[in-house]
């Protein structure tokens, strides 16, 4: 076992939420290291939509996923927070009163005063079709997510589902692709009613395709798809023409290892309180969308808030001598020398 890495604070979970609370806990001269399984920041909005505009950010009128992960690691900048990427926090063990030993899957050991769990839905999957042999197109011809758009240019898609990535990557896709199919098992979306006026329209003016039915066979060889054939729901089949399938079936969130840390947990998330969204055990926090509490919002706003107050609670388990006086940034000359400004 390898030496332990001290630190004040260990976020599990480098999402946008883990990534604001090393400012938060940053201005409280708290020093934070973050693991995730990813073998990048930004959670969700790196992961699953980095180019898709994000509205409702306080006091930013639109910014991509992508760009909200790149403007939180210039804020967050001067603490020096250390990442830990591609490792999975397997145990929490506490060692003290305050104190927690932390174990990833890689073996590495952490010892700190405060942990703070902000690991999101857990391990997000994407939902595989039941289509057999599309493991081998995976990666090469087959997406869950869209990373970058470019990727398409030019692409024969077959872009499969009926909710909002389905409607949001056809519609986003389609002036970069060579041609789009959208496939739906039903002629019924549940994905917002503007985005399906929008794609029907591009069906009827011929700039797209719609077909209603199964995806039940890939055709292809070396990982490169060739065409799909189409169960129809009387029955029919049909085949098509297609280089690239991205199948948008939804996500399994595996809450993970999280399940094992003996901490209270109410349908999968962690239950806490609200003057500092601390759980059941003193000194793990809990931050962003792995929480729950009554009026719970699954948003990044609510959980830039909780790692505020969390901070606050945090700075009493890392200096319990330490009194806090509560400081503006826009005032205060002792807080703008932490972020190098003064
Ligand atoms: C398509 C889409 C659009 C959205 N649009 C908006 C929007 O417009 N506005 C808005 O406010 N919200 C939006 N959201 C929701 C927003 O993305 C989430 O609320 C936000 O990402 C939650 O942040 P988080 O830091 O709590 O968790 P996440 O972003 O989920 O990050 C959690 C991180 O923890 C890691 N992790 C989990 N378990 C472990 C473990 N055991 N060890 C190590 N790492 C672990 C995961 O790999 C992940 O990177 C959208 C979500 C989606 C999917």
């Amino acid at each position: 076992m390898s030496d332990a890495i001290k630190t004040d604070v260990l976020i599990i979970g480098a999402g946008p939420c883990g990534l604001f609370a090393v400012f938060e806990l940053g201005l409280l001269d708290m020093k934070a290291h973050l693991i995730d399984i990813l073998d990048k920041v930004g959670g969700q909005c790196a992961e699953l939509y980095p180019e898709k505009p994000i509205y409702d950010i306080p006091g930013i009128p639109t910014v991509s996923g992508q760009g909200l992960t790149d403007a939180l690691m210039e804020q967050i900048k001067p603490f020096h927070p250390t990442f830990h990427l591609g490792e999975m926090v397997e145990k929490v063990e506490r060692i003290g009163d305050p104190g927690f030993r932390v174990t990833t899957d890689d073996g590495k050991v952490f010892e700190c005063k405060v942990v703070v769990i902000a690991a999101g839905g857990g391990s997000f999957q994407p939902k595989r079709p039941p289509v057999p042999g599309i493991e081998a197109y995976e990666g090469s011809s087959v997406f869950y997510s869209v990373r970058k758009m470019e990727q398409f240019r030019d692409k024969e898609l077959l872009i499969v589902g009926g909710g909002d990535s389905a409607l949001d990557w056809t519609l986003n896709l389609h002036p970069l692709a060579k041609r789009v199919t959208l496939l739906h098992r039903r002629d019924d979306f549940r994905a917002a009613p503007h985005s399906v006026e929008q794609m029907r329209a591009l069906v009827a003016s011929g700039k797209m395709d719609l077909k209603i039915g199964q995806v039940t066979e890939l055709a292809g060889a070396s990982g490169k798809l060739a065409g799909a054939t189409i169960k129809h729901n009387d029955n029919s089949v049909t085949k098509i023409d297609c280089d690239t399938m991205l199948p948008f079936f939804g996500l399994t969130m595996k809450l993970g290892p999280v399940a094992e840390w003996g901490i209270e947990l109410e349908n999968n998330l962690v239950p806490v309180e609200t003057s500092a969204f601390e759980t059941s055990v003193p000194g793990i926090f809990a931050i962003g969308d792995i929480n729950t509490y009554p009026g719970k919002l699954k948003l990044i706003l609510c959980g830039f808030h909780e790692g505020a107050l969390m901070a606050q609670k945090a700075h009493r388990y890392v200096y319990p001598e330490k009194r806090l006086v509560f400081q503006y940034t826009t005032s205060s000359s002792s807080l703008q020398k932490k972020l190098g400004v003064s």
